[in-house]
């Protein structure tokens, strides 16, 4: 129970923690995550990929390689770049996408930005000797800088775009992966690294009368300039006599929204739940800065962030943002007893979260709009958002927001979107309705993996995943898997990706000099690794987590079966993860991995 106390703060604590409560309770449903659906079906030709020239062909490849690396984003660049940093060349990179980029080049819908600072969040920015021009870049420029490093590192010639791997399968007599790919490669692999992203499978959700729509839809991942012109800058002038609906109001939309709002001739806004949004305050890169900037900048501006937002005090705040500032919370310190934490925490929680709520009535005119736009949860229950522009947006005449006071949208007709039995009329419906996180691995990577004995991964996890450092598991030799599965989690998600990369690299050059030809964890690493996950998922559970307001961080509110459970990240902190990894690499035991060793390494 929180105390309040009278005098310290202007809210009453406990008529907060009720008002939550009341407004989790509405987002409470008994289908959680089984509400949304994916592409497949009626809904294929959203995934198709809008920026390719249609009739792409070349030959299929039979090849043995040290390293494959599924995924072209950020996680499979970095293990590309890390990889050839330790002296191994012989990877290729399989990509669905047609270049480099994964998230920054699938989403480009307009006003997509970084909402981590882009001096910390694009990474290699002192190898390639590029600055961010603003200090939240857009899309295209965080794009752009993807193609800088397939340039850099020479990755092009590795890469096969516009390719999935259909299937993985452990060959025992070969100790290789065999691929195979859509377009008919037969692969031969001594280690796959698996980069597949952690939010890249879209969703719907699965309103009734979805595929009754009979206007023009598309699913924000696959943002369609043909129907609305202009670019991720904005300018989408072909909306000017269009009335469009957009469904969802999560961090994607935020950024979108401005720019819809100033295009349609009438833009719907149809919301579950608000997103809480606080100052932006972008800007663009000070040429005197970039003077003062020393080798080994951005390393120790990332750690300094990672420091801020973990709970560790700096002397310095570098980067001086709404993040940094969620995260301040110097009171803490005077708490003596884990209770006390938790109860100025919460408080902490509280105050921050009444000025997201109070910058809704200084930016919105109508009341009754301004009063739905008020998230009433802790902030981290959701992507915490930062917008200039986004609450504006409620007060232009052609802008409604269509609140659904937490049911969501009761139905879809052939002509619009029905809330509290009224009828929205549509010429194009847009889907913001996010990605899947929790569903299983494999079906998010889209193809299966078959180790040992032809097992396929689901089946080994599906009573929860098994693995060392969430990157081996046992029966699966040689295939090291870059994901959120009890691996760690960051706000600067590239942070770990970077960490990760590193990891993999020093591993497989290391068995690659050393002629060692499987690494496969132990049962013993693998129950150890388990204990370290469960002890800290239980002493984070003591804040947010079940008591969040449903949504994909928390498996839409629904008390995660034990499955769910062994699948969660580290929750232990991202310096301490980071450490761990450290510490075992200096160790330079390879500790936890069973070794075999025989034959040389391959050499394609
Ligand atoms: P989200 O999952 O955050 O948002 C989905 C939205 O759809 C929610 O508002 C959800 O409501 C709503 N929704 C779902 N079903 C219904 C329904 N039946 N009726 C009405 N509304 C519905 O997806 P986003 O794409 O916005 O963001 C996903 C993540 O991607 C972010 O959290 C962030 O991590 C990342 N991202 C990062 C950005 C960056 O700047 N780096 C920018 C954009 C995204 P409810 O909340 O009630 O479930």
């Amino acid at each position: 129970m929180i105390a309040s106390k009278k005098g310290e703060v202007s809210f009453s604590p406990e008529a907060l923690k009720e008002k939550y409560r009341l407004e989790r309770e509405k987002r409470l449903r008994a289908d959680g995550n089984a509400q949304y659906r994916d592409f497949s079906g009626v809904y294929a030709d959203f995934d198709k990929d809008p920026y390719v020239e249609p009739g792409f062909t070349r030959p299929a490849l039979t090849e043995k390689l040290d390293v494959l690396i599924v995924g072209g984003g950020f996680g499979g660049m970095l293990a590309a770049v890390r990889l050839r940093q330790a002296g191994v060349d012989s990877f290729r990179i399989v990509e669905k996408a047609g270049d480099f980029g994964g998230t920054w080049y699938w989403n480009r819908y307009p006003g997509a930005a970084c909402d981590v600072e882009s001096y910390i969040y694009l990474p290699l920015l002192e190898e390639t000797g590029y600055i961010p021009t603003e200090k939240y870049a857009k899309a295209p420029e965080i794009f752009a800088h993807c193609q800088r490093i397939g340039r850099h590192f020479d990755l092009y010639k590795a890469a096969l775009f516009q390719t999935q791997v259909e299937l993985m399968e452990w060959d025992e007599n070969t100790r290789r992966w065999n691929i195979t790919t859509s377009r008919g490669d037969k692969l031969a692999a001594r280690f796959v690294i698996t980069a597949g992203g952690i939010l890249h499978k879209a969703k719907l959700p699965g309103i009734p009368g979805i595929e009754t729509f009979k206007g023009h839809s598309f699913h924000t991942t696959r943002w369609d300039y043909a129907y609305t012109g202009g670019g991720p800058t904005g300018g989408m002038d072909r909306l000017a006599d269009k009335r469009v609906g957009i469904i969802g109001t999560g961090a994607t939309s935020v950024q979108a929204i401005p720019h819809l709002g100033a295009a349609a001739k009438q833009l719907y806004v149809f919301q579950r739940t608000p997103s809480g949004v606080g100052v932006r305050d972008n800007q663009p890169t000070d040429p005197e800065w970039v003077k003062t900037l020393k080798p080994g900048w951005q390393q120790e501006r990332i750690l300094n962030f990672t420091a801020l937002v973990s709970g560790k005090p700096q002397d310095v705040d570098m980067v001086r943002d709404g993040w940094t500032y969620i995260f301040q919370d110097a009171e803490l310190r005077r708490a003596k007893t884990p209770e006390e934490a938790a109860e100025l925490r919460q408080l902490t929680d509280f105050r921050k979260m009444e000025e997201i709520r109070a910058r809704v009535d200084t930016i919105v005119k109508d009341p009754v709009t301004a009063e739905a736009l008020k998230p009433y949860y802790n902030q981290m229950c959701k992507r915490p958002c930062f917008h200039d522009e986004y609450l504006d947006t409620f007060n232009r005449p052609n802008v409604q927001l269509v609140d659904t006071d937490g049911k969501g949208v009761e139905r879809i007709t052939p002509n619009g979107v029905v809330v509290n039995g009224k009828e929205y009329e549509v010429d194009c419906l847009i889907y913001a309705s996010g990605f899947e996180l929790s569903s299983e691995y494999t079906r998010r990577m889209g193809f299966d993996i078959r180790g040992r004995g032809g097992k396929s991964l689901s089946d080994s996890w599906a009573e929860g995943a098994a693995t060392l450092h969430g990157m081996h598991s046992r029966g699966y030799p040689n295939l090291l898997m870059f994901s959120l599965t009890q691996s760690g989690w960051a706000i600067n998600f590239v942070s770990i990706l970077n960490e990760q990369s590193q990891h993999a690299a020093y591993i497989i050059a290391r068995c690659l000099k050393q002629g060692i030809e499987t690494i496969e964890p132990t049962e013993q690493a693998q129950q150890q690794w388990w204990d370290v996950i469960l002890g800290n998922l239980m002493k984070a559970a003591s804040f947010g987590g079940v008591e969040c307001t449903p949504g994909y961080f928390n498996n839409e509110g629904a008390r995660p079966p034990p499955s769910a459970m062994r699948n969660a990240p580290f929750a232990g902190g991202t310096i301490e993860f980071i450490d761990i990894l450290r510490d075992w690499r200096k160790a330079d035991e390879l500790a936890g991995l069973e070794l075999t060793r025989g034959g040389t390494s391959s050499n394609p």
